[in-house]
């Protein structure tokens, strides 16, 4: 390698050198973007297009209520079968009145759901529950924390956590 060259390659390597310093220099003045969890938490008003797991959307007059028509449509349209709404099935012509059963919505005459539940260990977070849903009753919620030990404790109840989302938010 003639002389020519080799300060050819040592001036390309020391540019490369200093641009690079240059980008970690940059960086390291910049505002941080990660935090020491659990030590410290992101601000929530940082989570606009974070999509934690699937929600219900309450009514504008009575948040504890979802806007849910127990329709049947997010069901069907999610790929990864992870959403489950239950509504009371309608007592036959001479049936005697009891314990009030459960079937998979669309049930007839029912357009409020009893039970709603996401199994977020399924879900692949695909928006198309959400898309489908004739009156926007689901969103995704902005919780970057959900950790659990078991599998199952990712099974949500989404009534549940709406009333209770509901009852906070008016304390
Ligand atoms: S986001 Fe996708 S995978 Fe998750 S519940 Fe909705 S449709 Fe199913
Ligand atoms: S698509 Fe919307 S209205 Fe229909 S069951 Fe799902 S959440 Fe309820």
């Amino acid at each position: 390698m003639s002389v020519s060259q080799l300060i050819e390659e040592a001036y390309t390597g020391l540019k490369s050198l200093v641009i690079g310093l240059g980008v970690t220099g940059k960086a390291l003045t910049q505002p941080g973007v990660t935090v020491l969890y659990p030590m410290e938490e992101v601000a929530r008003d940082n989570l606009a297009s974070f999509r934690g797991h699937v929600e219900l959307v309450g009514k504008d007059e009575d948040p504890a209520v979802p806007k849910c028509v127990a329709c049947g449509a997010c069901v069907k349209a999610c790929p990864s079968d992870c959403i489950t709404i239950l509504c009371p099935i309608p007592a036959k012509e001479g049936e005697a009145g009891g314990e009030v059963k459960m079937g998979p919505a669309p049930q007839k005459g029912s357009k409020t759901p009893g039970a709603v539940y996401v199994d977020f260990s399924l879900c692949s977070l695909c928006g198309q529950c959400a898309k489908t849903c004739p009156v926007d009753s689901l969103k995704f919620s902005d919780n970057p924390y959900m950790v659990r030990f078991d599998r199952k404790e990712f099974r949500i109840d989404l009534l549940a956590r709406l009333k209770r989302l509901a009852k906070e938010d008016g304390e």
